[in-house]
């Protein structure tokens, strides 16, 4: 495991708020520092709105609205098309700022932005496929059909782990629908989102369709939903403000989204390809540092390979190369934030505390930024914070099973229900671990589930809505029934 010790630079000249087109820079208002977490140097000032920006976006998103709807199909996917396309040419240029202000590997940075191009260009074109449908009417004389509408403007919140993708994805559905969007990405990566916003500028978004603001979440957020302008609001982030936000968007009967947290459990039957399970299971866990909604992060293995796969698992997660993103060789970048790593430690003592046998990592690396090591546990009780709180971390544990109906309960035994995967090649073990596991994605011999093409969304407390597939169009539209006689 190594660390870097030179960073070059290339983060976005200029962060902004985007309202009613016009950007307003940090001179222009009180403003907050940006980070990188790989070494804790300032790299931006990010302004932060006022009150009066927030009531002008939400008029300017009003106006936004009335244009975006009338505009044909067609023409919205033609600029998300385009969007795409700019995206796709900038990817050096914005992977480098992703990379800045969040901490992952400059690659695993361009591969999220080919993946939200992905995005756009699948929202535009399933806008196109919004279709309504002709009911029988009880008498010929009669015309039934059903319309698909966008809901509204939009007011939507993302986080700070994949700084592309998750606006990307309430940015596409929206504009895909037909809708207006207000959006607040996070305050600690907000300019991959503002280089989302010239791509779509570019591409010929007319003004007022989408405002970008930053600030105080709660206040905004409390702001926005309090008026009547939103009609649906679009959240991914922890269950805590989840729960916080959906009681808001009660206040105002809102349609809402929200993708929120997991813990994902990983079921290793003994009748899996161990090599491959180990290999594919190591990658996804240490991928963006494991701060992933969909992380593996309990692993559950039968007892007959438990201990040859945690040797295998912790020899393999012992040697990644953990560094800056920008260095070509990094594997694995810092945590996004101080939060992250103290919130690491913590679980990692509560583990250790609890009798946990730690075969490798379990503490932050001794050099600026964020970072912390590949941590590998087993022999760590049931209650045990790290086994019941979601990580959001490069931590991994790994409990032995006899049974196949004992590992799915273990599995299903939490709130959490985003995703989860298993390895066995065993075609009745496969469907049984489809049907039984409680998730709202399963990967079975692998962990590829998120694309644009597939829905992406929660059950249990994990939230509600899908994004991405069909589905994901559903949630910006209304459904209205128009009779004539
Ligand atoms: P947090 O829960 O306070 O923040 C998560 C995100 O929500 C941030 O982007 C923040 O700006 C936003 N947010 C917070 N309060 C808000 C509000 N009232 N209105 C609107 N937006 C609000 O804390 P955190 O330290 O950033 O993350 C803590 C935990 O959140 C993580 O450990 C993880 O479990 C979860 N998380 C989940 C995801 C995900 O993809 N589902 C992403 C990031 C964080």
């Amino acid at each position: 495991m190594t660390t870097a010790t030179t960073v070059p630079t290339g983060y976005a000249k200029e962060l902004r708020l985007i309202i009613g087109g016009a950007s307003i820079t940090a001179e222009q208002r009180r403003s907050i520092a940006v980070h990188d977490p790989a070494t804790g140097a300032e790299i931006g000032r990010l302004p932060i709105a006022t009150d009066d920006d927030l009531r002008d976006a939400l008029a300017s998103t009003q106006r936004g609205f009335a244009r975006w709807r009338a505009t044909s199909a067609y023409d919205r996917a033609v600029v998300l098309r385009n969007a795409a396309r700019l995206i796709r040419e900038r990817v050096d240029a914005i992977g480098r700022i992703l990379t800045l202000e969040q901490g992952k590997p400059l690659l695993e940075s361009k591969l999220e932005l080919q993946a939200t191009a992905d995005i756009f260009e699948w929202c535009g074109e399933e806008g196109r496929r919004a279709y309504g449908r002709v009911v029988p009417g009880r008498s010929e004389s009669v015309r039934q059909t059903v319309l698909r509408e966008p809901v509204g403007p939009v007011a939507s919140f993302t986080p700070w782990n994949f700084p592309a993708i998750t606006p990307g994805r309430k940015l596409a559905g929206a504009l895909g629908a037909g809708c207006s969007i207000i959006i607040k990405p996070s305050e600690e990566t907000p300019a991959t989102a503002l280089a989302l916003f010239d791509a779509l500028r570019d591409a010929g978004l007319p003004e007022d369709v989408v405002n970008v603001v930053f600030g105080d979440p709660p206040h905004i957020s409390q702001t926005l939903l309090a008026s009547p302008v939103i009609r649906k609001i679009s959240f991914t982030g922890s269950i805590a403000v989840g729960k916080h936000l959906a009681r808001l968007a009660a206040d105002g009967m809102k349609r809402a989204t929200l993708e929120l947290g997991g813990h994902a459990p990983v079921i290793v039957s003994d009748k899996a390809d161990l090599n491959r399970a180990v290999k594919m299971s190591v990658s996804a866990k240490f991928r963006n540092a494991g701060q992933v909604c969909v992380s593996p992060s309990r692993f559950f293995v039968h007892e007959r390979i438990e201990k040859q796969f945690t040797e295998a698992f912790a020899a393999a997660a012992s040697s990644l190369r953990v560094g800056h993103g920008l260095e070509e060789k990094t594997q694995m970048g810092s945590l996004a934030n101080e939060r992250r790593r103290d919130a690491i430690h913590e679980l990692v003592l509560d583990a250790s505390k609890r009798g946990g046998t730690l075969h490798t990592g379990g503490s932050p690396l001794d050099t600026p930024g964020f970072f912390y090591a590949p941590t590998v546990f087993s022999d760590v009780p049931g209650d045990a914070r790290v086994l019941n709180d979601e990580p959001f971390g490069p931590i991994a544990v790994i409990t032995p099973f006899r049974e196949l109906s004992e590992a799915i309960a273990r599995a299903n035994a939490l709130p959490y229900g985003l995703a989860a995967y298993a390895f066995t090649q065993d075609v009745a073990e496969s469907i049984e671990l489809g049907n039984r596991i409680e998730a709202g994605m399963i990967g079975i011999n692998q962990f590829g589930i998120a694309f644009a093409e597939l829905p992406f969304g929660g059950v249990k407390e994990s939230g509600y809505g899908s994004e991405g597939g069909i589905e994901g169009l559903d949630g910006y539209l209304i459904t209205k029934t128009v009779t004539v006689a």
